[in-house]
């Protein structure tokens, strides 16, 4: 940081009691959204309070110094960027104040999804409804006048505002309410008056500068903003003048929605509810063209229908591979499809509707090729998925060329629809351009993205000339642009081309707001260049050294930073995710998944100087990752986020070495091996207040984590004499049991239950003595060259077991993920495919093996000793492991589970257990491995559950932390239920649950 940084920091630090971040790893983080720009701010300030955001904003109007407000940073025309002081909404703004009737009173950093679901037990909804509700921000969907598919029926954001307590641009802070503009001139109240006279001054001195615009350019608002249309590019107007011309009031709170933080930063709102949705009826109908799927979204126009999204073939093809319900529901001949969604008082009035839909697309003259009405709510939440997750995906799409959200946001009459959209294909043919389109066709909402390369100078000239093509297109018709998705970065300054007229009104009332221009300039009006700040090429310079410390190449490298397209799913709280449980826990940029990604790009990029990997800054965004590979599975693009991570971990590692902690703990098997050997003082000292002292110091190891007891050589000694250690000589199926270090160190019981299962279906077991720990906790802590020597022993042995026709099977699902996916990224081998292959998880490998109709099914009931006579169900708690739910199959387990009878499986996903191997074992890392573990030790704790199970080792010292009920692995209770496990037989599930695993210990 140089000094006039350091200066900038300090001066900010003494006016907020929130957080300032002005480091450049910081900066980098807030200089991209979910659009194609990047412009580094000089600074961010994450306020806690009103007053901060005042204190920010007068302390940069002082100095001419631009701010942004940023609530999740998903804009995709860049509208939270820019070169001054960001000020990050989203971080502890986040309270919802007051609910009153039909009332919200928010703060601007609550998330849609979370207001949703508060008012949804209240019957209550905001009705505005993004397809990314479960990221945006209320101060987001505001600033970006947000609305959704249901926008015919619900409106978008300005139609829910009543009033906003705004920091206005000279830091004054003032409650926004519609206000009558002075008649004349009236006198000042003076220096000395009553703070709400003034209040109420400011209000009718900015209500009399707006009105004064609103009148004197009534005309051309009257035909540049047409009322018979919802949302339009730029300042609402139209709204603002129907209002003042009905009730002689400038309705200042609705003036904030859609102006881009320009006019002022809102740090409290009230809103206006509606009641929660009357019955729907959804249907999909299917064309053989876009241009008649447009036609009939303008002949159910006269229907009203609630929603009316159009989807071309594009879109179509690629929900039928995101999903294979979709791929059995559309044919590959439809081109074209619409989903509609009537509402009514009961089920059968909605349905009416709809079938009234139906009867006048597939009349005489029938323009649907096919159509789907939804039975239940399953099918209908399926059918809305084409709108919200597959539009997620669209943005998810990967390659360095692929759909580019840039000239996105176009608006036209929806009866000219038909007509713009053959205008548009005609221009695509015209610029040799291919894009994807996705429309709110029932009011005439396009987005268009062109598949371009953002990052490469030739394809984004193509990109403006192409867009400024549309842009008269969409002036020709009577369309506008930049409406949902706004001006912004990507489209002020082609408005400003298209539309000047209208851009000196909106400067005039900008004027009025903020004369100096301080706020979020270059949004709206006064856009410098077009458009502002492309992301750099990655790869135009060698990349910082020592990067790549994996076997990629640095483009390869590159291309897996530049899949991710800032979207910020990864910010989601919702529970249909797990991803990412660190931010949930500490919901801050920088632990966001996409924070590690953006990191990376500006180090190949060379914006963040290369020296900064060595620094404590980027170690310390790096270590927000505990590599659970959540991101990876979640996000819409599957960027590998986790192997980003090692890579910055192990830069730094390699240039600062590991702590010593760091290094002991991520030498977890070692330390077992240890304790294993000295296994009755190690087993002491696990329960010894006094030991646990001197193992947390030392050791690092958190006192009050619940260790496992060490066994010793105890399971190789067993395989030995059971003969397992040599090679199968079954003939058939055979399995080579890959231990890793619980199984192995702790769990004899484990082994000895996962080869009767297997041996119980027939498969020959092989257990290699020569096989070494996977090295999970060595790659997670970024200890690469370390892993690599486990990896190149196991890979010797693993390849040998694999010519032999074996395949690979692990208890542990952390051990599998390790090979799998780490493995091909820390050794370079010609054999790597087929032992990765060959991989997999106990429990996929036995699901496999029943869908073939191989597994045995001689189950016999477990329930506890208590209940045998009532024979009533065992309660267990299913924990899927963040590390089993990576491949197809998310919950193999918990099927195989369903399989016993007399055990009621609760499957409801709590979330992530917050160990992540040794994460959760650190002194460091032990209250935050518990908070973000709370979901699901409170749900072990509730009194309907009997026990836990889980695959994993480290989620099952989470079940176990903080209850007194056991945990065990789903392959001890099929074994047991086949009768295999030693005990009083198989209906008495108490016997296994104490039995010789034992509790875990705490001191
Ligand atoms: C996958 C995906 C799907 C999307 N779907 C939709 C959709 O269906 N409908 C839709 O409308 N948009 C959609 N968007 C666009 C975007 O997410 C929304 O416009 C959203 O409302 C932005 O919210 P945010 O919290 O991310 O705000 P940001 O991107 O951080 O900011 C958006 C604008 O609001 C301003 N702002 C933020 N906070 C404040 C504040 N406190 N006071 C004043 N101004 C503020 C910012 O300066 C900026 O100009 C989508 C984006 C993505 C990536
Ligand atoms: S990591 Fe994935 S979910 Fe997160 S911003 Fe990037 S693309 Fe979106
Ligand atoms: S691997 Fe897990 S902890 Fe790391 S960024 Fe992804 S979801 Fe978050």
């Amino acid at each position: 940081m140089d000094r006039e940084q350091q200066r900038i920091e300090e001066d900010l630090r003494g006016i907020v009691s929130g957080e300032v971040l002005c480091g450049a790893a910081s900066r980098s983080l807030y200089a991209s959204d979910a659009s194609v720009s990047e412009v580094w701010p000089l600074a961010v300030v994450r306020p806690r309070t009103t007053d901060d955001v005042a204190a920010t904003v007068r302390w940069a109007a002082e100095r001419q110094i631009p701010v942004h407000p940023r609530g999740a940073g998903s804009s995709v025309a860049g509208g939270s960027l820019g070169p001054g002081v960001v000020i990050d909404c989203g971080r502890f703004l986040r309270r919802i104040l007051q609910t009153d009737g039909d009332e919200v009173r928010v703060q601007p950093g609550v998330v849609a999804a979370q207001l949703e679901e508060h008012l949804g037990r209240r019957t209550r909804s905001l009705g505005v409804d993004p397809a990314n509700s479960g990221v945006t921000t209320v101060g987001g969907m505001i600033g970006r006048n947000s609305s959704g598919s249901r926008f015919p029926r619900y409106g978008a954001m300005s139609g829910r505002m009543i009033s906003a307590r705004v920091v206005l641009a000279d830091g004054a802070i003032l409650e926004l309410v519609p206000t009558a503009p002075a008649s004349a001139s009236p006198a000042s109240p003076g220096d000395n008056a009553a703070p709400a006279a003034m209040e109420a001054d400011r209000l009718r001195q900015l209500a009399s500068g707006v009105a004064t615009i609103l009148t004197s350019s009534r005309d051309l608002i009257a035909a540049a903003q047409p009322a018979t249309r919802g949302t339009h590019g730029g300042y609402q107007l139209h709204d603002l003048l129907r209002t003042l011309d009905r009730d002689g009031l400038v309705d200042l709170p609705r003036l904030l929605c859609g102006a881009d933080g320009t006019l002022g930063i809102v740090s409290e709102a009230t809103l206006r509810t509606v009641p929660t949705d009357d019955a729907t009826a959804v249907g999909l109908f299917l064309f053989d063209s876009l241009d008649r799927a447009a036609e009939a979204a303008l002949r159910l126009r006269p229907l009203s229908p609630d929603a009316c999204d159009l989807f071309d073939k594009r879109h179509l093809t690629l929900a039928r591979s995101a999903r294979p319900a979709f791929d059995q529901l559309i044919p590959s001949v439809a081109d074209a499809g619409l989903l509609v969604e009537f509402s009514g008082d009961d089920e059968p009035a909605a349905a009416a509707r709809f079938d009234e839909a139906a009867r006048r697309l597939q009349g005489p003259r029938p323009l649907c090729i096919d159509v789907r009405r939804a039975e239940d709510a399953a099918e209908k939440a399926m059918l809305w998925e084409l709108s919200r997750s597959v539009v997620a995906t669209l943005h998810g799409v990967r390659g360095t060329i692929r759909p580019v959200p840039f000239l996105e946001d176009v608006v036209v009459p929806p009866e000219a629809l038909p007509d713009f959209l053959r205008r548009l294909q005609a221009v695509l043919k015209q610029c040799d351009a291919t894009a994807m389109l996705f429309a709110h066709a029932g009011h005439g909402q396009l987005h268009v993205r062109p598949y371009a390369d953002p990052r490469d100078p030739e394809a984004r000239t193509r990109l403006e000339r192409l867009a400024d093509a549309i842009y008269g297109d969409v002036v020709a018709v009577g369309g506008t642009i930049g409406a949902e998705q706004g001006l912004a970065l990507s489209r002020t300054a082609f408005f400003a081309t298209h539309f000047p007229e209208l851009t000196g009104v909106f400067a005039a009332v900008k004027r009025v707001f903020d004369p100096l221009g301080t706020l979020n300039p270059g949004m709206i009006v006064g856009a410098p260049s077009v458009p502002a700040g492309w992301r750099p090429p990655l790869v135009s310079q060698p990349p910082p050294p020592p990067l790549p410390m994996l076997t990629w190449t640095v483009e390869r490298l590159a291309n897996e930073v530049d899949a991710c397209n800032g979207c910020g799913a990864c910010r989601s709280q919702s529970p249909s995710m797990r991803m990412c449980p660190m931010y949930r826990e500490n919901p801050a940029e920088e632990a966001s998944p996409r924070a590690k990604a953006n990191l990376m790009a500006s180090l190949l990029s060379g914006r963040l100087d290369p020296r900064s990997l060595g620094q404590d800054a980027v170690r310390d965004i790096a270590d927000t990752c505990f590599n659970c590979h959540q991101c990876r599975t979640d996000c819409s693009a599957g960027v590998d986020i986790p192997a980003i991570v090692t890579e910055l971990k192990a830069a730094h590692a390699d240039i600062n070495s590991l702590d010593l902690h760091a290094w002991l703990l991520s030498r977890v098997d070692t330390l077992s091996g240890l304790g294993g050997a000295v296994s009755p003082l190690a087993n002491w000292a696990i329960a010894n207040p006094q030991a646990r002292w001197v193992m947390e110091k030392m050791l690092g190891v958190a006192r009050g984590r619940k260790l496992p007891p060490f066994t010793g050589q105890q399971v190789i000694r067993w395989a030995a004499r059971r003969g397992l250690t040599r090679p199968s000589r079954r003939s058939g199926p055979r399995v080579l049991y890959f231990l890793d270090t619980f199984a192995r160190r702790h769990d004899l019981q484990l082994v000895k239950a996962f080869v009767a299962v297997l041996e119980h279906n027939g498969i020959g077991v092989f257990i290699d003595p020569r096989q070494v720990s996977a090295g999970m906790p060595l790659v997670a802590a970024g200890d690469v060259d370390a892993a690599r020597r486990l990896a190149r022993t196991n890979l010797r042995v693993l390849t040998e077991a694999v010519r032999l026709g074996y395949r690979i099977v692990a208890t542990e699902p952390s051990a599998v993920t390790c090979i799998v996916h780490d493995y091909p990224l820390l050794l370079a081998d010609d054999e790597m495919d087929r032992v990765v292959a060959a991989t997999t998880d106990a429990a996929t490998f036995l699901w496999e093996l029943h869908r073939e109709g191989r597994l045995r099914l001689d189950f016999q009931p477990l329930v506890t000793a208590g209940d045998v006579s009532q024979q009533p169900a065992s309660r267990i708690l299913y924990h899927a492991p963040c590390h089993a739910r990576i491949g197809r199959d998310k919950s193999p387990a918990e099927h195989l589970l369903r399989l016993v009878p007399g055990l009621a499986i609760d499957t409801a996903d709590r979330g992530c257990s917050g160990m992540a191997g040794t994460f959760g074992l650190s002194r460091r890392n032990y209250r935050t491995s518990l908070r973000v573990g709370l979901g699901l030790v409170s749900a072990m704790r509730s009194s309907g559950i009997e026990a836990g199970a889980t695959e994993c080792s480290g989620c099952r010292i989470q079940m176990e932390q903080g209850t007194s009920k056991p945990t065990v692995h789903p392959m001890k209770l099929l074994a047991k239920s086949y009768g295999l496990l030693a005990g009083p037989g198989p209906d008495c599930l108490d016997t296994l649950l104490t039995a010789t695993s034992g509790p875990l210990t705490t001191s």
